[in-house]
């Protein structure tokens, strides 16, 4: 038989999510997301980035340092970093294979620093030195898209303009069923949209952060811990892992 078509207009044809799926309808989700961000208070009640910074410049060049690396190696390259280049107009007027040689080891060190030194160029000549505050001054600047952006808007200035989808979050947002993209989905974008739809606002900066912690030290990609995970009982993915690690899933939930 044929498949009926969506009426244009209806929520299916405007792309909004089926009424259910694992994880259920969004006020299903909704409602465990409340749950969920309980538990991540009381697991992580200091959640924050581990990035280490004294101001809003250090936060987004470090941020910008920390794609496909880890935070300890950012955090040992920064304060060699800033003390040669103190300010924006300093990295702007700073030669490329200097910087290349402080940032090398966080990887990808041509591209980073070509996007450090451009940001730099942009603050210093359109923002007078200072970073700007909006999510669209902000992706506006060279090798800044939403994730460092939300970064820096919710760590640093305090606004809950997005919510912050690294890996783990992208991971853990699949696991824990508050995104309705497939679990191969690789644009963080659309796992942020369907994140905002789902966590309250005030809530997305420490939801990005704490979930960041607990993606580090129990719901890793390999081997999630879902046995001392407390969220257990509100997560669909839980158990259902191949007890060899692997991140697959395998079939058992225990009794
Ligand atoms: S129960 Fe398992 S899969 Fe779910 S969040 Fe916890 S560790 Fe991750």
């Amino acid at each position: 038989m044929p498949t009926k078509k969506p009426k244009r207009g209806s929520a299916k044809s405007r792309g909004s999510p089926p009424p259910t799926r694992p994880g259920g309808t969004i006020q299903a989700r909704r409602k465990r997301a409340e749950k969920i961000i309980a538990g991540l208070r009381k697991l992580y009640p200091d959640a924050t980035c581990a990035l280490r910074h004294d101001d809003p410049l250090q936060l987004l060049i470090a941020t910008i340092l920390s794609a496909q690396s880890t935070d300890e190696t950012v955090n040992k390259v920064t304060p060699v970093l800033f003390g040669r280049y103190p300010t924006a107009a300093d990295l702007a007027a700073a030669e490329p294979a200097e910087v290349e040689k402080i940032i090398y080891t966080t990887g990808f060190f041509r591209n980073k620093t070509r996007s450090i030194i451009g940001a730099c160029k942009a603050i210093a000549e359109r923002f007078g030195g200072q970073v700007p505050q909006t999510m669209e001054e902000l992706i506006e600047l060279p090798g800044v898209a939403r994730k460092t952006a939300n970064v820096v808007l919710g760590t640093w200035f305090g606004k809950n303009e997005g919510v912050v989808v690294d890996t783990h979050v992208g991971r853990l947002a699949h696991r824990l069923g508050l995104t309705w993209t497939s679990k191969d989905e690789k644009d963080a974008v659309k796992i942020e949209q369907d994140l905002m739809q789902v966590l309250p606002q005030p809530e997305w900066t420490f939801t990005g952060h704490a979930l960041i912690w607990h993606g580090r030290g129990i719901c890793q990609a390999r081997k999630p811990k879902c046995l001392e995970c407390t969220l257990n009982k509100l997560c669909p993915a839980a158990f259902t892992f191949e007890p060899s690690g692997g991140g697959k899933p395998g079939k058992k939930r225990p009794k």
